[in-house]
């Protein structure tokens, strides 16, 4: 029998181009990586033996000795290539630390591969795994090959199923596609024994496996050549599942995003590529042990694994000492917040997605301070774990309904009587107590459930205002908050009108309010949407005035009716420069013909004064607080 040789021929090339092109892709890093190149690489000796083999065999060589090497060489090569590939799998899931403290599973996966190896060593004494004198011929024993490799793949589908959750689908999909095509050549192979596809099945699979679960793209940062937010995000997720302790040196550059806004991209990339050198530099003086990833906007990560985590604290100091070293860059001066917390993880930061909310913008949280920082420095306890758990608190609130609306009176000083008010988001946490409603919308805003949030409040104030009292009150409209992410959902202004339709509300009785911040952003959709809902009648007001980026332009382009004075420049009004710009202000506002409330209102005197202006309307805890709607009412009854 003449064995076609070609694929395996091609499987050599497969696996060479393979080998070739992760070297060049620097995917040279880290467990998985390594673990994988070496399965390549040994899967190359096998699929080399497989041919020397083979070749002695259609030369019909006579050598006992060579045929008994190559035979041999293939078979205890391609013995620990099943075993590298239950190597590899585990790897995937990085639970190696785990196996090695479990008898029964070492047990499981020795002993198959120590008994085909015994078998194989001996075979020449033997003789039973397989003979060469008058052809090569399979022996007796040499079913154990088979019972050993579906022990592997039983092992390996049940410690996949059973650790699902630590491996992203295509990565799973991929190393369990090794199985299937791994059997399918076996098969071809017993049919027709002449073709080698064993090997070539092999190296199908691998390719399989780098491009659908190993794409370095994805995994590392071309700018930086440091790990991904994903990668990163993968392995603290597959640390706090498996009870890893790690310590975490989180830098994040506090001006980053500024300077790249100001500068340019070429500016920033200078200066990212200024910090990862320091960061290599300080990682290498530590024995370069930790794992190192950038997320992005100037945010980095040392990954210290347990058994380094003494080296964690001395890394994350000199860190510091060499960021804050002046930095030329085209000889302009510029001074760097870097902002470093070291997390030891779980002890400070008990979960995974505490870490990865905390991680984003603890910088943001505390004022600058050339020094390492520790977690409980950086976060209040309490409003730290609302953070980390914030998706399910309202998740939570929606389901249960624990959202109230809370209305906050709008004092009309001309008509000297109540005749609005401002809709409130409120929620008080069985477990957490009450949430500022800012914290909630932002994270609401990230999840995608402030328009959810937004629909239940529009439902209330509607039920409110068709409740039948609510006119003979004397109240003439409610203003609704609408956040930057509602006014660019696309079909925001049609879900708002029929809302409304349903509860047969007339336009005229909403007005909402958007932030300045939002109205200078404006997106298209936006416009469209406030065009839309100004059109059907439903004023606008523009929110927060004065604290936002004022971009006029876009402002005085938006429908708006009504603009509210922020509580800050209240908060001013003793300071003789902040009078100049309040007359002025609303001089200019009023000549725009638009209407003016002011908030934060807390004293008669404050009331005084910006009624003396020709402000329109007044809101603040002066007359109320925000308070629930039974309240709220017996409020605006007891003033009429
Ligand atoms: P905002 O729209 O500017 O609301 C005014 C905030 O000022 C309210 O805070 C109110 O309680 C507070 N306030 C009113 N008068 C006074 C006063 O005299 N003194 C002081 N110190 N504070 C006063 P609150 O309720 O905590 O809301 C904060 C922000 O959360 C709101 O600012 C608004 O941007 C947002 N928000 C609240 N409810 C909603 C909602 O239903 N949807 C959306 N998208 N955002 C909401
Ligand atoms: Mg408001
Ligand atoms: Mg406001």
């Amino acid at each position: 029998m003449e064995i076609n040789l070609s694929f395996d021929i091609a499987a050599t090339i497969m696996i060479t181009i393979l080998l070739i092109s992760w070297v060049m892709r620097k995917m040279t890093g880290g467990t998985t990586n390594r673990m994988f190149l070496r399965f390549v690489f040994i899967n190359l000796i096998a699929v080399l033996f497989d041919i020397w083999a083979a070749t002695l065999d259609n030369v019909g060589s006579q050598s006992i000795t060579a045929l008994y090497f190559a035979h041999s060489g293939f078979l205890i090569v391609y013995n620990f290539v099943t075993l590298m590939y239950v190597l590899f799998v585990v790897s995937l899931t990085d639970t190696w630390h785990k196996i090695k403290k479990n008898f029964f599973i070492l047990f499981v996966l020795g002993a198959p591969f120590l008994t085909v190896l015994a078998a194989l060593v001996t075979n020449p004494l033997t003789k039973k795994m397989f003979l060469v004198s008058g052809g090569y011929r399979h022996g007796e024993w040499f079913p154990l090959i088979y019972a050993q490799i579906a022990v592997y793949i039983v092992f390996v589908i049940a410690y996949m199923i059973y650790y699902r959750e630590l491996m992203e689908l295509a990565r799973f999909c991929a190393a369990v596609a090794y199985i299937p095509i791994g059997v399918i050549a076996w098969l071809i192979q017993m049919a027709a024994p002449e073709n080698h596809v064993q090997m070539f099945g092999s190296a199908v699979s691998m390719v399989l496996v780098s491009i659908a679960a190993q794409k370095p793209e994805e995994i590392v940062d071309s700018d930086t050549q440091f790990m991904k937010y994903r990668a990163y995000a993968a392995d603290m997720k597959r640390n706090y599942y498996n009870k890893k302790n790690v310590d975490v040196v989180m830098l994040n550059l506090g001006n980053f995003s500024v300077i790249n806004a100001l500068m340019g991209y070429d500016f920033a990339m200078q200066i990212l590529g200024d910090t990862v050198k320091r960061i290599r530099q300080v990682n290498m003086i530590s024995g370069g042990r930790a794992d190192l990833y950038y997320l992005d906007r100037g945010r980095f990560r040392m990954v210290f694994h347990e058994k380094d985590r003494a080296l964690a604290e001395e890394a994350a100091e000199s860190l510091v000492a060499s960021l804050m070293e002046k930095r030329d860059f085209n000889d302009l001066d510029i001074t760097l917040q870097p902002f470093v917390v070291l997390a030891r993880c779980p002890e400070e930061i008990k979960d995974f997605k505490m870490l990865m909310t905390f991680g984003m913008d603890f910088h943001e949280k505390v004022k600058f301070e050339a020094r390492v920082m520790h977690v409980n420095e950086v976060f209040h306890k309490g409003l730290f774990e609302i953070q980390g758990n914030i998706d399910e608190i309202i998740e939570e609130a929606l389901e249960f309904k624990r959202f109230q609306v809370y209305y906050q009176p709008i004092y009309s000083i001309e008509k000297k009587k109540f005749i609005s008010a401002e809709a409130l988001l409120r929620l008080f946490d069985p477990t957490y107590g009450f949430i500022s409603p800012e914290i909630l919308v932002t994270a609401a805003e990230r999840s995608g459930a402030i328009h959810r949030i937004g629909d239940y409040v529009l439902e209330e104030v509607c039920r409110f205002i068709t409740e039948g009292e609510f006119h003979s009150l004397g109240l003439e409209y409610i203003e609704v908050n609408l956040s930057v992410t509602q006014c660019m959902r696309v079909n925001l202004a049609d879900k708002i009108l029929g809302i409304m339709a349903k509860h047969r509300v007339p336009t005229e009785c909403i007005n909402l309010e958007i932030t300045e911040t939002a109205a200078s952003h404006t997106q298209e959709v936006m416009a469209e949407n406030l065009q839309k809902l100004n059109r059907a009648g439903i004023s606008l007001s523009l929110d927060d005035y004065g604290t936002g980026y004022s971009n006029i332009k876009r402002v005085i382009q938006l429908p708006l009716k009504i603009v509210k004075l922020d509580k800050t420049f209240v908060d001013e009004q003793d300071n003789p420069k902040m009078r100049v710009v309040l007359k002025n202000t609303v001089a200019m506002l009023k000549d725009m013909d638009m209407e003016i409330v002011v908030e934060g209102i807390e004293t008669q005197e404050m009331l005084d004064f910006f009624a003396e202006l020709q402000c329109d309307f007044i809101q603040g805890y002066f007359f109320s607080k925000p308070v629930p709607k039974p309240e709220f009412v017996s409020f605006i009854k007891s003033y009429t």
